[in-house]
């Protein structure tokens, strides 16, 4: 404790403003939403980071989901090693993809067979390219607060122009390559038949996180899925679960180990590189014969299913299968989540909080939240002074109101007790 040197975050955060933009390879590390610099990571292991202040911290981040297992799993970094003393890369075929194929595919529902890419947004756009190119249509039905990775036509928001053509929200996404998205607000039956309606016999596909859980985590209502589900039916179209962050998190099936709802395509991602980057699309061999080499679409990487990546995800996902960790993980998320549900009554301030196998969020607000509207009506003030409180209480929250906490196998009863006692300070403090 008396070690720490919280000036050696904050002039790494200098040199990295000189250098990188906004000193940060992706943009919500930067702690704009709450404030502050943020700190450096020096290691991590199990439940806790280690800064390079000297700070230890209980880590509700794990990555931004990928590390279920906690940092450092031995099993993984144990495959790691082996896979990387054998060699960093090859560009040619290996066993190791060829099991790891196996093993999603045998995991995942859908999955008749199943590519690896990079990243979940190298998942999502090929996974629209499929959709497209299958289907021989254009339009894409999207859900308002869903993201999708940073692919052009899924960068599209656009809450108040549901149901026209998509307006961009990024700058250099051109009104073209967002033209095709036609975006409908999350838990809303009637807005879905309606861009349906409006886009008749030309929709490829719907494309939705199940759950959303980059908005915080929104939970389906009324049998939702179902309802996407039979819309994509009767209009013909595909639908593309994005379960990059609920895929092996939510449960082992991800969400559809919770709605027994199918897609016809499923993106993954985070938990299935074991910590290295990562993602795969897949469905029924029908659809995914339609890539090159056998068909019309094409989809390539240098680094698919890279030999060090491969040896990771299998190993994530193994002791995943030997564990059978999620009825726990949901166990510690509730566990959480009272604490804070009980310091918010003694204070008076209104509470929602959602779950999902290790996935919780918190939302000051006093109604129900369904939709990207809910969200956003949320009190994110509050949740900044929690952040806050949280990290000088040495629990490291997400650094946005929007993104969803994530809990690991790691996370033990001192760890939980300590988040608990923190976050009811955190709140009382409100
Ligand atoms: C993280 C995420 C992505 C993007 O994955 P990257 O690996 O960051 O490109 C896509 N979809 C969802 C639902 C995600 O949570």
């Amino acid at each position: 404790m008396s070690t720490t040197k919280p000036d050696v975050s904050v002039s790494l955060f200098a040199r990295a403003q000189r250098r990188i933009p906004g000193g940060v390879n992706s943009p919500v590390r930067a702690f704009r939403a709450v404030g502050g610099t943020p700190f450096y990571t020096a290691s991590a292991n199990g439940c806790r980071l280690r800064t390079a202040d000297g700070r230890e911290l209980v880590d509700y981040v794990l990555a931004w989901g990928p590390a279920i297992h906690g940092h450092n799993a031995p099993e993984i970094a144990e495959a790691v090693a082996g896979a990387a003393a054998r060699g960093l890369g090859f560009g040619t075929c290996h066993e190791g993809e060829v099991r790891m194929a196996e093993l999603l595919c045998s995991l995942v529902p859908v999955l008749e067979k199943v590519r690896l890419t990079n990243s979940g947004t190298e998942a999502t756009m090929s996974a629209v390219r499929l959709a497209r190119g299958f289907t021989g249509r254009a339009k894409i039905i999207k859900f308002a607060g869903c993201f999708h990775g940073h692919v052009d036509a899924l960068l599209v928001n656009a809450g108040s122009g549901a149901l026209t053509f998509g307006t961009p929200d990024s700058a250099g996404v051109t009104t073209g390559a967002a033209a095709d998205t036609v975006v409908v607000p999350y838990n809303d039956p009637a807005a879905l038949a309606a861009a349906f309606a409006q886009n008749a016999g030309n929709v490829a596909a719907v494309i939705m996180e199940p759950f959303p859980g980059n908005v915080g985590l929104l939970l389906p209502r009324d049998n939702f899925l179902a309802t996407v589900r039979a819309a994509c039916d009767a209009a013909g179209a595909l639908l593309i679960f994005d379960e990059v962050m609920t895929g092996f998190r939510v449960t082992l099936r991800g969400t559809m180990g919770v709605h027994d709802v199918r897609p016809d395509l499923v993106c993954l991602g985070k938990i299935i590189g074991g910590g290295l980057p990562v993602g795969a699309f897949g469905g029924r061999a029908e659809i995914m014969d339609r890539l090159a080499p056998l068909g019309p679409v094409y989809q390539s990487g240098t680094f698919c299913g890279h030999p060090v990546t491969t040896a990771a995800g299998t190993a994530a996902i193994e002791k995943l299968v030997r564990e059978q960790p999620h009825a726990a993980l949901s166990a510690k998320a509730e566990r959480i989540a009272g604490a804070a549900r009980a310091a918010a009554a003694r204070k008076g301030i209104p509470l929602q909080t959602h779950t999902a196998g290790g996935m919780l969020s918190l939302f000051f607000n006093d109604a129900p939240v369904r939709d990207l509207a809910g969200v956003l009506a949320s009190d994110t003030a509050r949740y900044t002074a929690v952040f806050n409180h949280a990290l000088a209480g040495g629990v490291f929250l997400p650094p946005s109101a929007f993104e969803s906490w994530f809990i690991s196998t790691a996370h033990d009863d001192a760890a939980l007790d300590q988040t608990c006692d923190v976050l009811a300070g955190a709140i009382a403090a409100l």
